[in-house]
């Protein structure tokens, strides 16, 4: 088990593009593995690889991990009304995204990278995701609803689309605030990595000259 640090928005990684994966090796199961214990540790619904600083396509879920257990959570996999603990964790690699709902939603979205910050966001309401496990193998998810809003949310990642970024003027301008501080916490945090780790280097370059 590795939980790894869960990136903040202000870092690059966030507003990248990833990169789809080529080699379903045991390094793809790993990451799949370090992004659920990051995920799980930090009370999560969803994660994607940037999140924990890798620029891959992949991206996890557990829909157990919802508030609300007895809301209904519908969903087919390759066809089948798979039940949640054999369909959860998701873990999807090189997904494709299709809005097939024909209804917009609204509902508060909050982010691991945004630590506290709540926004109402539109989804679509069904969506159908065309993706591979970590062993290669190719499937189709149907889902609604939460899983639905979730998957379209993880997905964004993938893009370096954060939740923020599909506000409403009115909406962003609500929590502008908190934005602008968690940006510059985390700047803060980057430049204290960065002195940190030149003295490590230095500290190494001494050792060397011995
Ligand atoms: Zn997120």
């Amino acid at each position: 088990m590795s939980v790894r640090r869960i990136t903040k928005y202000g870092e690059d990684v966030l507003r990248a593009k990833t990169r789809p994966v080529e080699k379903f090796d045991e390094s793809l199961k790993r990451l799949a593995e370090d992004m659920l214990d990051s995920m799980y540790q930090a009370n999560g619904l969803g994660l994607a690889a940037p999140q924990v600083g890798e620029l891959l396509s992949v991206f996890v879920i557990d829909m157990r991990r919802r508030l609300n257990t007895e809301a209904p959570c519908n969903y087919t996999i390759d066809g089948v009304a798979l039940p949640m603990d054999i369909a959860m964790p998701f873990v999807a690699v090189n997904p494709k995204l299709e809005l097939i709902g024909q209804y917009i939603e609204t509902a508060e979205e909050g982010c691991l990278s945004f630590p506290g910050i709540y926004a109402p966001v539109e989804r679509v309401d069904t969506v159908r995701l065309t993706y591979f496990d970590t062993d290669g193998a190719r499937h189709v998810l149907v889902c609604d609803d939460l899983f639905a809003r979730c998957v379209q949310h993880e997905f964004d990642h993938l893009n370096g689309v954060c939740f923020v970024n599909r506000l409403s003027n009115k909406d962003l301008f609500k929590i502008e605030n908190k934005i602008k501080k968690l940006r510059r916490q985390t700047r803060d945090y980057l430049k204290e990595m960065k002195k940190e780790s030149s003295a490590n280097a230095a500290a190494g370059d001494r050792k060397d000259s011995k």
